[in-house]
């Protein structure tokens, strides 16, 4: 993977101070984007372990202390970008456990591949969709046009998780009413309930 900038300290591209990674290669080819630079692959520099090392250092570094990552592009879901930020947001999620992760694609939350979910796993915000000139509205906030939507993956993980075990604390309480094992179930027929 190439990439085309890395600032190490940003407040612009998502909440409060972060790193922030421009990726190479995108194939969406939106018309009127703002980093046309970025769309071939082998454009920019290698990303290498050093600048892997260095990102986590930074994620690390307490003196300017960073929210999160970011990552935008070029497209960071793009097939031949996968493995790596892959490894990377691996890495992110092992040694800096309190850092947000944000990224920004042109493809859609509901039309991603296998893989690509695989790596969307490891991110708490994704901003996804082409840039539609359009619908370009400079009021909107870290999004470019209208049809793009920030999806807060951390905040539904997190619903998905209360909901779950709702419905598992649920079928244990039925299940348990059923062999009246349950705190409060009735008490069995002709035997005199003294529970206040
Ligand atoms: S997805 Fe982003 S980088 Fe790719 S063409 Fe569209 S606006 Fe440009």
């Amino acid at each position: 993977m190439n990439y085309h900038q890395y600032y190490p300290v940003d407040v612009i591209n998502g909440p409060g101070t972060r790193c922030t990674l421009f990726v190479s290669g995108c194939e969406h080819q939106c018309p009127g984007c703002y980093n046309k630079s970025t769309w071939r692959l082998n454009s920019g520099l290698p990303f290498t372990a050093q600048m892997e090392d260095r990102i986590i250092c930074h994620l690390q570094d307490t003196r300017i202390r960073r929210q999160g990552l970011s990552l935008s592009g070029g497209d960071p879901l793009h097939p031949a970008n996968l493995a790596p930020i892959r490894r990377l947001l691996q890495r992110v999620r092992r040694e800096c456990p309190d850092k947000d992760v944000w990224m920004w694609t042109g493809y859609t939350l509901g039309t991603l591949t296998e893989a690509q979910q695989q790596v969307v796993a490891l991110v708490d915000v994704l901003v996804d969709g082409k840039f539609v000139q359009d619908l370009h509205d400079p009021a909107l906030i870290w999004r470019g046009s209208g049809n793009q939507v920030i999806h807060d993956l951390h905040a539904q993980r997190r619903l998905q998780g209360a909901s779950l075990r709702a419905s598992l604390n649920a079928a244990e309480i039925s299940a348990a009413m059923e062999t009246g094992d349950a705190k409060g179930s009735p008490a069995p027929t002709g035997v005199a309930d003294t529970r206040e």
